[in-house]
């Protein structure tokens, strides 16, 4: 790539950044965006239960705070969540004005579903393919902007200079930009690699990212904690993607059965107590083992309707076809999911390096150290469009002098 100058250089395209891309490229006239894959191959296109958005009242609000802090614990950041929570609605109102068509009930309502350590339903989504709908709508979209893409192009450098910083790709070409956002997404994938267990992320690069923002000095919070997924399909199992069950099917009377059929823990419990729940179960030689040799207990499929399945689990209904799995309860075990350590951000979206923001599971405070589900797409989505606000009024702003 040659080297270009730019008012905002944006970095990966996942839900973050292509949000990001989106909303800037619907104001401004000089934004770059850089992706080392193809556009929009991310983690976000894999994201399948949907988006966890508030009932839109302060109360409604207050609730889904509440049930965060609970997730979350102490180093969830209070402040960053209130916010986060503030913006779900507007931003989700825009991807629909935008085509995101959610799934709705006979009346037109939208659907709202249960998921676990939820105080009341409130996951929206496509079927169980959110990620492939919000990245379609997201690409569209960025085709009527004017952002400039650049798709093969993996950001190995980062480094401040005179109003802005340096950018440098691996093939030797070099963007000056006056701000950028990195919304590179996490590196649990190549956490998984190292400590040797299975993972949902699909093979990337993500985590390379974390070395050049720790060598601007940009503080991390949470660094090293990573969430299980506990539905890890195990009869599913091929290679290097593993596939998951949505964790929306706890709002459908499924249960967690070890191999004497006794209840492990309640489906609908926390992420982490179900988690554990499973281990300790197989720790105690309570697991049934799998055709592949490893060990997990039964999510009681059977127990939802049929119709539920098919409708509402359209994804889920064609992998267990494709391993003979229809009509059947199914072995799972925890996977590997995400990473909830990441880069300090302030409630704008910058950081400690002028000019610099982050957006998406590269940034960590908003879910402390439990995630609720729906919580991870929809963080990238409101942040990378926070990003993009912020970026573009420091841009608005007279180059000498402009503070963070
Ligand atoms: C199987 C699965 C199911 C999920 N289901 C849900 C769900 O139902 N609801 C939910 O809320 N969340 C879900 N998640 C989590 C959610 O998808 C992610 O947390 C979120 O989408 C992360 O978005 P992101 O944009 O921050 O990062 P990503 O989507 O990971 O995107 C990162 C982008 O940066 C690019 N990149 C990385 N490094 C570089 C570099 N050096 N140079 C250039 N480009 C680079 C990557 O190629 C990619 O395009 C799921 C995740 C998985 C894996």
């Amino acid at each position: 790539m040659r080297d270009i100058t730019t008012g905002l250089a944006i970095v990966g395209s996942g839900a973050a950044g292509l949000m990001a891309a989106c909303v800037a490229g619907g104001i401004a006239s000089d934004v770059v965006l850089l992706t080392d894959g193809g556009l929009g191959r991310s983690n976000s296109v894999m994201a399948q239960g949907g988006l966890h958005v508030p009932i839109d009242t302060p109360d409604g609000r207050r609730r889904m705070l509440l049930d965060m802090i609970a997730a979350g614990g102490p180093t969830l950041d209070q402040s960053l969540a209130r916010r986060f929570i503030d913006e779900i609605v507007p931003t989700v109102d825009l991807l629909r004005s935008w085509g995101l068509v959610l799934d709705v009930d006979d009346d037109g309502e939208i659907v709202r579903r249960l998921a676990g350590a939820m105080s009341e339903p409130r996951i929206v989504g496509t079927g169980d393919r959110i990620g492939p709908s919000v990245i379609r709508v997201l690409r569209s979209r960025l085709r009527q902007t004017g952002v400039s893409v650049t798709t093969g192009a993996t950001v190995c450098g980062l480094n401040p200079v005179d109003d802005g910083l340096s950018i440098e790709l691996t093939d030797g070409g070099r963007i000056t930009a006056r701000t950028a956002i990195i919304a590179t997404g996490g590196g649990t994938r190549h956490h998984a690699e190292l400590v040797g267990e299975p993972c949902t992320n699909p093979a990337n690069r993500n985590f390379e990212m974390s070395a050049i923002l720790s060598g601007l000095g940009i503080p991390t919070v949470d660094e090293g904690v990573y969430q299980w997924q506990p539905f890890g399909l195990l009869e599913a199992a091929s290679g290097a993607s593993r596939p998951c069950v949505p964790e929306s099917v706890v709002g459908h009377g499924v249960r967690i059965l070890d191999r004497d059929g006794m209840d492990v823990v309640a489906a609908n419990a926390g992420r982490a107590e179900v988690t554990a729940a499973i281990q300790k179960a197989v720790d105690d030689g309570r697991g049934i083992r799998s055709s592949k040799g490893e060990w997990g207990v039964w999510l009681t499929l059977t127990d939802m309707p049929e119709r539920v399945l098919s409708n509402d689990f359209e994804h889920l209904a064609g992998i267990l076809r494709r391993h003979g799995l229809s009509g059947r309860d199914v072995l799972v075990a925890p996977y590997l999911h995400y990473q909830l350590g990441g880069f300090r951000m302030f409630e704008d979206c910058s950081c400690v390096v002028p000019g610099l923001y982050l957006a998406g599971e590269v940034a960590g405070g908003v879910h402390g150290h439990g995630r609720l589900m729906g919580n991870g797409l929809t963080d990238s989505l409101v942040h990378g469009r926070r990003a993009a606000l912020s970026a573009i009024d420091r841009l608005d702003r007279p180059v000498s002098g402009a503070g963070q």
